[in-house]
């Protein structure tokens, strides 16, 4: 049941069976195609009357997918915070289990041939990812708070898909790792947002009148990121 073509790597459509599920639903999963996520019990013959009526709007996914340029297997990753470009190196392995090496800057990524690879390289690449942002993104915070003397509690950096950044009642920062594949500005425009919201919890005039008075170039940068930080963010750290 899966429908193939080739782009460079393979666009599919595939079912899981899922315990959890209470109804059938059908999600986009670029790159790497449309998943079918089916309650466990379901009949074959019922499921596949739900996909044959869905059939249009399944093959328009698929087709939404084939013509988007997805960077799946970047051969390097930029992080302009650190001003460096990592090379990665993937190395064909007939091993079951993955691993992602790193030698000085070089990520050297092991990998089987199947489909799930491409997810779990992924995966990989968003684990060095997450240590390389913790690092610069707390690096950020700490420098802003010192300069704007706004200490926080705690820091925490996570892989929300449509949030920049948070800040808790308990003075908690969350940011989003993506970040750090944001010029330094962007990312100092973020911190310096969140760190203000310690001491003015909504966006009231109070809040915009501290942020202007800690970063006077807050309202360019707010529209930058608005404008161009998500074709920034490579498609292996949004999967
Ligand atoms: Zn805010």
């Amino acid at each position: 049941m899966t429908a193939t073509e080739e782009v460079g790597f393979t666009v599919e459509f595939w079912r899981r069976e899922s315990k959890k599920a209470r109804s059938i639903s059908i999600r986009s999963l670029p790159p790497y195609g449309v998943e079918i996520v089916v309650p466990k019990g379901l009949s074959h013959k019922f499921v596949t009357k739900i996909i044959n009526q869905n059939e249009h709007y399944i093959n328009q996914k698929l087709a939404d997918i084939k013509n988007r340029n997805f960077d799946i297997k970047p051969s390097n990753i930029f992080l302009p915070a650190t001003s460096k470009v990592f090379d990665v190196t993937y190395l064909e392995s007939g091993a079951e289990v993955f691993s992602l090496k790193k030698t000085n800057e070089t990520i050297i990524l092991k990998e089987p041939k199947e489909r799930v690879s491409l997810i779990t390289n992924s995966k990989l690449l968003q684990q060095w990812l997450q240590i390389k942002a913790v690092s610069i993104l707390e690096k950020a915070v700490e420098t802003n708070s010192k300069k704007l003397n706004i200490p926080y509690n705690k820091i925490k950096i996570g892989s929300r898909k449509s949030i920049w950044g948070s800040c808790s009642y308990k003075k908690n920062i969350n940011l989003n790792r993506n970040l750090v594949f944001l010029e330094l500005s962007l990312i100092e425009y973020v911190v310096t947002h969140e760190l203000c919201h310690i001491l003015e919890m909504n966006h009231s005039k109070q809040f915009w009148s501290l942020l202007n008075e800690s970063l006077p170039e807050y309202q360019k940068l707010k529209k930058q990121l608005k404008s161009d930080a998500n074709s920034s963010i490579p498609s292996w750290a949004l999967i």
